[in-house]
């Protein structure tokens, strides 16, 4: 998106977008979206020196987005903004280092048990606090080498509906048995799946202020998704950040460049979200329903990149669908994580803060477990509770086979 496309002038400073910004909940010195965003949009424009440590504060949820009646891009004037701000010297080696999980992923998963190791001694998390920054009390997720590969040519044949799968890092470098099972529910639903060949989907670098960054991912994810696009084929995600990249146009990072801008729209315009594509099997009455009986009580909570997608809540109907699952939507607000926020020293309060109400809501709904689409959202719900969180791919496809998570 150009500067000249972020709708300021029809902002009417009513705060609509404060009252819906989690940061603005619970930081009481948060100057917020409208100040952030358009106010100071306007004087940046004017060559006025505004830049300030508050934008770094920004989760990059898109609520105020959302929120906003007048569709003024708020967010994206502050990401933009923050991609210029300027941060001391061991702050900015860290978010260096977060912009590039693609990276990380692989030097971690060289030496995966190694690495692992590394990173929960106590020494090296003391280090890392004092170091890069990094919040101590925060776990990182177990790397595994990345071992996730399209289905054998047999099972990609017939008339089954093509699609390709992006996985996106956590699940290439962290959790590929879960793209594994991404590819298993997909094709117990008819549908014949490749895996891209894919880099990071860009949102670790736009969140981390590294805006060249998340344009050469852009570029190089569009070279390699693009050829699938034309055959027909729909990008499916099961990350919703990646999901919300890959829809957005990669953020509108490439519109200066008309070719690659239309190629990244089209791109856009062929992602699903895997719940969104099973719910629309669903609604067309095609949806695998043959689940054993289970007797399984969750919560769930959408993420904001979910909520973002403007597609409702896929997941919590799907699961809905199992006979035997019970399930509350918690609906408590964003979680607080926000990607690698949540690992910053400086944003752990404010990070946990956030999360606090879902915390509670969760506490008391005393599921057997909570089911989110979204990696980090996990994360932060197993650091803030006592209940394990799952993917709800792994519900339904345990579901099939009637054994217990
Ligand atoms: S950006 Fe939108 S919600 Fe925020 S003050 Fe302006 S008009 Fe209101
Ligand atoms: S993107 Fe989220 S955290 Fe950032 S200003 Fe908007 S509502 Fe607040």
């Amino acid at each position: 998106m150009r500067p000249d496309d972020f709708a300021i002038d029809n902002c009417l400073k009513c705060a609509v977008c404060n009252d819906a910004c989690p940061v603005f909940g619970v930081h009481p010195r948060y100057p917020g979206p409208k100040h952030l965003g358009p106010e100071l949009e306007r004087l940046r424009r004017e060559g006025v020196a505004t830049d300030t440590e508050w934008l770094e504060y920004c989760l990059g949820c898109h609520r105020c987005d959302l929120a906003c009646p007048h569709q003024v891009s708020v967010s994206e004037m502050i990401a933009r903004a923050k991609a210029k701000h300027r941060k001391p010297l061991a702050r900015s080696l860290r978010d260096w280092w977060f912009a590039r999980p693609g990276l990380l992923g692989m030097l971690a998963t060289i030496l995966p048990a190694l690495s692992n190791f590394a990173l929960s001694m106590r020494p090296a998390r003391f280090l890392m606090s004092r170091l890069m920054r990094i919040a101590p009390r925060r776990k990182f997720p177990a790397y595994t080498r990345p071992n996730l590969h399209s289905p054998a040519k047999e099972t990609t044949s017939g008339d089954r509906m093509r699609v390709v799968f992006f996985p996106g890092c956590f699940i290439r470098f962290n959790r590929p048995e879960l793209g594994r099972k991404v590819i298993d529910l997909l094709e117990r639903n008819g549908f014949a799946v490749e895996v891209a060949r894919t880099d990071c989907c860009g949102v670790p670098a736009t969140a981390n202020g590294d805006e060249a960054k998340a344009r050469s991912l852009a570029r190089a994810n569009v070279r390699s998704l693009i050829d699938h696009v034309n055959a027909g084929m729909r990008v499916v995600t099961a990350c919703s950040s990646c999901g919300f990249m890959l829809k957005t146009g990669f953020g509108g990072l490439l519109d200066d460049d008309k070719e690659f801008a239309d190629a990244a729209r089209q791109i856009g315009a062929s992602t699903l979200d895997i719940g969104e594509l099973l719910m629309a099997q669903s609604d067309a009455g095609k949806l695998n329903t043959t689940f054993q009986p289970t007797n399984l009580r969750l919560a769930y909570h959408a993420p904001c990149h979910q909520k973002a997608q403007g597609i409702g809540r896929p997941w919590y109907h799907l699961l809905g669908k199992i006979p035997g699952v019970a399930i509350e939507d918690i609906d408590a607000g964003c979680c607080g994580m926000s990607g690698t926020y949540g690992f910053k020293q400086e944003k752990y309060n404010v990070s946990m803060a956030i999360g606090q109400q879902l915390f509670d809501r969760i506490s008391a709904s005393q599921p057997q477990m909570v089911a989110t689409e979204c990696a980090t959202c996990q994360m932060q719900i197993e650091h803030g509770t006592t209940f394990k969180a799952i993917h709800p791919v792994e519900v339904m496809l345990q579901a099939y086979d009637g054994r217990p998570l």
